[in-house]
């Protein structure tokens, strides 16, 4: 019998009210059912919305210090555990150990920095015009945070989004990722054994129109944080401004990797191929454009073609893999539709191109790492997400070309140059329009204490990560306090 996965709401493990599930397999081998879930509905959101904001009333008054002894006591556990979170993460979602292990880190050092962020939280003093006048802003708790995030980072974005919404003092109410609900519960477990008290976080399992919509919906939830797809990213924009709430939208990209003449190529070819073919693809940060000089166009693009066909597609448990599968069924259709589209639009297929076959293939959702050449930046392949193992390669003739290729798209999350040249680099960073920008290094590769987000169509200018995402979750509060023993008005008994 596959493991019975519950609710937390209110202090309780719950099942959902209809008795409903929903099942989770795992994607390199459909056969393997990782366990089932409760499939909620509005109701069970507004319970939890309801235990979230009575907790509020006793979280937010818990000094923030104590709130960072619980985050690091959360990291403390997530370390302990780490292999084994790992592991399960791998069979939820499909990508090699060495990548879960480095999503767990991820959770863990957010836990630390958390726990450090918790004994700042700075204010300010700020000087009055008035004498005998006290004057400073301080930053306080906001209430209900509502988190909904996706499934390509199971841990790690569910940590970069809660723990700083805890460590400041709001409650919170989890909707994860369908494709991931096990490793959201590990989570939310392991927060309680950390010492958050019932109430603080709940976590609601079921499908994002249920019941991520009625969170964002609902009148006393006051903070959104979502990653996800830029699409659903509008939608939850558009239902949160009814009732004015804050949201923090992470969302797509189309990230390139820019490699200039005087680039060192052994480095440029790790760099695409991590960042390109890690996760399979499905990374925010991905490398989904390759933009090479025309002077080292075919060396180099021969390099990365001869290296995607000998990456090791397979269980990402197993030792030698390099490629995961996709995460779903639907999202592997999307990439084959995808490179018939580059080839209708007259690209050509260098490697991989169809869904892979083979030992140990048969029953999970493989697809080729693929390669696709002669692509010009007005074709979809060029400017559309795909969220998958493709690679789109452009051919540019000046540093000036590349950065309008680079910017030739609704997107602006990540971007990387490859050269030797400092003036090359420094116009990149000047010039390229994205959150990220990365010199000899690939798009992919975030810390925790960095902010995190991207122009355009990748959010609403929000940024996780660092010291930025503690903004996110707190209000300013300006105090004036007046100790003449007088009325003394502002702009009238002070003025000339
Ligand atoms: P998605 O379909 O947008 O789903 C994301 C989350 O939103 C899931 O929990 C989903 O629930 C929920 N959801 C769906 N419809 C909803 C609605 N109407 N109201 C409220 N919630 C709703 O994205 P995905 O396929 O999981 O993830 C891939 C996308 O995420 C890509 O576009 C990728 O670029 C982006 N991403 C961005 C970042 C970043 O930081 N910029 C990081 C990682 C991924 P269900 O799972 O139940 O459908
Ligand atoms: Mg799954």
């Amino acid at each position: 019998m596959p493991k019975r996965f519950q609710n937390y709401i209110d202090g309780r493990w719950v099942d959902a009210i209809s008795g409903k599930t929903f099942e989770n397999r795992n994607p390199a081998n459909w056969d393997e059912v990782i366990g089932t879930f409760p499939l909620s509905s509005k109701e069970e959101v507004d319970q939890a919305v309801k235990a979230a904001r009575r907790a509020f009333e006793s979280w937010r008054l818990v000094p923030a210090p104590k709130r960072g002894d619980i985050m690091k006591k959360a990291g403390d556990i997530l370390t302990a555990r780490k292999e084994e979170i790992a592991k399960q993460m791998t069979r939820e979602m499909g990508k090699v150990l060495l990548e879960t292990r480095g999503d767990v880190q991820e959770g863990i050092d957010t836990a630390y920095y958390g726990a450090s962020e918790a004994r700042r939280l700075f204010g300010h003093t700020v000087p009055s015009e008035l004498p005998n006048k006290f004057n400073m802003a301080m930053r306080v708790p906001i209430g209900v945070a509502a988190i909904i995030t996706p499934w390509n980072f199971p841990m790690a974005i569910p940590t970069w989004k809660i723990f700083p919404a805890l460590v400041c003092g709001n409650t919170v109410v989890f909707k994860p990722a369908s494709d991931t609900p096990a490793t959201a519960t590990t989570l939310v477990e392991i927060l309680l054994e950390a010492g958050v008290p019932p109430g603080v976080i709940n976590i609601a399992h079921g499908s994002g129109r249920e019941v991520g919509n009625r969170l964002v919906e609902h009148p006393d939830v006051d903070l959104v944080s979502f990653t996800g797809s830029t699409m659903v990213g509008k939608r939850i924009s558009e239902v949160a401004s009814n009732t004015l709430k804050r949201v923090s939208l992470e969302l797509g990209g189309k990230n390139a990797q820019i490699v200039m003449d005087d680039a060192n190529l052994d480095l440029a070819l790790e760099g695409v191929l991590w960042g390109a073919f890690g996760t399979t693809g499905q990374r925010c940060t991905a490398t989904s454009r390759l933009i090479v000089h025309e002077k080292v166009y075919d060396k180099f693009v021969s390099m990365v073609v001869d290296h995607a066909k000998k990456l090791r597609l397979g269980d990402g448990l197993k030792d030698n893999v390099d490629v995961g599968p996709c995460i779903n069924e639907g999202q592997r259709k999307t990439v084959d539709e995808y490179v018939q589209i580059g080839k209708g639009e007259g690209a050509k297929v260098l490697a991989g191109g169809k869904m892979a076959v083979g030992d140990g293939l048969a029953k999970g959702w493989f697809y080729e790492p693929t390669v696709l050449g002669d692509v010009t930046p007005q074709m979809r392949v060029a400017r559309e997400e795909i969220f998958g193992p493709v690679l789109s390669v452009i051919k540019i003739k000046s540093l000036e070309e590349a950065i309008a290729v680079s910017n030739n798209t609704t997107y602006g999350l990540s971007s990387s140059i490859y050269t030797q040249d400092i003036n090359n680099a420094y116009i990149a960073i000047r010039d390229i329009k994205a959150g990220i920008t990365y010199v000899n290094s690939p798009t992919i590769g975030a810390e925790a204490h960095m902010p995190f987000g991207g122009v355009k169509e990748t959010g609403n200018g929000h940024r996780e990560g660092g010291w930025t995402v503690y903004e996110f979750y707190t209000e300013w509060k300006a105090v004036y306090v007046d100790y003449s023993g007088k009325l003394q008005r502002a702009q009238i008994d002070n003025a000339e």
